[in-house]
């Protein structure tokens, strides 16, 4: 079976001139499974379409937004309707507010909320704010999450800097790494510990709500509980990061799936609608700490874009109990064809979910952390995807992401799943003479 893809090739060259490795982002570069990246040029409901025109079931969602599906209606006519009115004025506009009210609303420990442009952004600000509040410098975060590109956030982190097995990234100084303890998920006694061994330093734990970018990894019992009480005991905070589960794992994210609340949140992807716009909020006695009531200053030119806002609003707005209904659904059923496919095949495997964020792990043992992630049959991965691929499936280009399903997803989108599957469970079994 091959698939044309000269046209995504001669792009992917011309990209390569212009871009480093060809792409804006590097786990688009399909650096960990080989082979041509596809250069998408449309995408409607569950499907996304090539440059030479092959059709895929899109299991990608962006990475997260697009829970409705793609070109929802309602969204595309936001968008057209706020770009009609102007692009950007530098002012304060009211559908910011009213996107801040519609976060708000929905998370309940968020009083407060400020609009930034990229989920790196609402990490970056988070940390600098809880820094701020608590006069502290030290911060705990955990080995496989990701917090987007911040410095400070880059050691052992999860998604593309694990595809391309980087420690951390070189540009990142001594001094800015110093002051980040990394420390294995959901272990809660390593985190007892560090509190001991840094008596009054640590500012804030930033983890993952629930950790997407090693694979799907729930926090095992009560971890996020535990997170809490300890920040609090020793005058910390707590930074849950929704960005990837926020809004789509339930209406309030995993708030809603959990219950525990954290002292500050960020937020993206979904809020977004597909448009660049992400937000931080939390306590109020915390945000107000904030330029231009507090001395921690944060700032934007296109912060609360109204296009970006148009769009987060009418896809938070669409979002109603029957989308999530649909979510868990399709993520259930997705992850049921995963399992009976590869089973048949007797291949080891485990398919872990967070809400309806799923991985397959090619090892049959749960998967509790990022040693866990990482000590698998990897190798399998590469071959199941491209399986996939040539069978017009699009997951992620890298085994230690989440698949994204999306509420437009349909009966015939999941017979083109389970088609392909068979072949892709084959080509992950026969990957064993290919083992390292
Ligand atoms: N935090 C989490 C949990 C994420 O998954 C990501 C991106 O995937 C980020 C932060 C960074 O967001 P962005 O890519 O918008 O900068």
């Amino acid at each position: 079976m091959t698939q044309a893809v000269d046209k995504s090739r001669a792009w992917f060259d011309r990209a390569a001139a212009v871009t480093p490795g060809g792409v804006n982002s590097p786990v688009r570069a399909f650096n960990s499974v080989g082979g041509t990246p596809r250069f998408m040029v449309r995408g409607e409901g569950p499907h996304l379409w090539d440059a030479d025109g092959n059709r895929y079931v899109d299991l990608v969602s962006s990475w997260g937004p697009m829970i409705l599906g793609h070109a929802h209606p309602a969204v595309v006519e936001a968008a057209r309707t706020a770009a009609g009115s102007g692009l950007s004025f530098g002012t304060p506009t009211i559908g910011e507010v009213e996107l801040a009210e519609e976060i708000i609303d929905r998370v309940d420990p968020v009083h407060q909320v400020r609009l930034v442009n990229s989920g790196t952004e609402a990490t970056m600000s988070a940390i600098r704010l809880a820094r701020g509040f608590t006069g502290r410098t030290k911060i705990i975060k955990f080995a496989g999450c990701y917090h987007g590109h911040v410095d400070a956030l880059l050691a052992q982190a999860g998604s593309g800097v694990a595809t391309l097995g980087l420690p951390t990234s070189p540009g990142v100084t001594g001094a800015q790494a110093a002051d980040t303890i990394v420390l294995p998920y959901n272990d809660i006694e390593a985190v007892r510990r560090s509190f001991a061994e840094n008596p009054d330093a640590i500012a804030a734990i930033i983890t993952e709500a629930a950790a997407g970018n090693m694979g799907a990894v729930a926090p095992h019992g009560d971890f996020n509980a535990r997170l809490r009480d300890l920040a609090h005991e020793h005058g910390a905070l707590l930074i849950m990061d929704e960005v990837m589960t926020g809004f789509r794992v339930s209406r309030s994210g995993w708030f809603g799936v959990e219950g525990v609340p954290g002292d500050l949140y960020t937020f993206g992807k979904v809020m977004s609608g597909g448009l660049p716009a992400a937000a931080f909020g939390g306590r109020s006695d915390v945000m107000a700490r904030l330029a231009p009531t507090g001395p921690v200053y944060q700032a934007g030119t296109l912060s609360g874009n109204p296009v970006a806002v148009a769009t987060g609003l009418a896809t938070l707005r669409a979002a109603d109990d029957e989308v999530y209904r649909r979510l868990d659904a399709n993520s259930q059923r997705l992850g049921a064809l995963f399992s009976e496919a590869l089973t048949k095949a007797g291949v080891p495997h485990h398919v872990a979910y967070a809400g309806n964020l799923l991985s397959v792990f090619f090892r049959e043992e749960p998967v509790r952390n990022y040693h866990d992630a990482t000590s698998g049959d990897i190798w399998r991965f590469p071959p199941f995807f491209h399986a996939l691929l040539e069978r017009g499936v699009y997951g992620p280009p890298s085994p230690f992401e989440a698949w994204f399903v999306n509420a437009a997803m349909d009966d015939a989108a999941f017979e083109i799943i389970e088609a392909a599957l068979p072949a892709a469970a084959q080509a992950a079994l026969s990957a064993e003479a290919a083992r390292p």
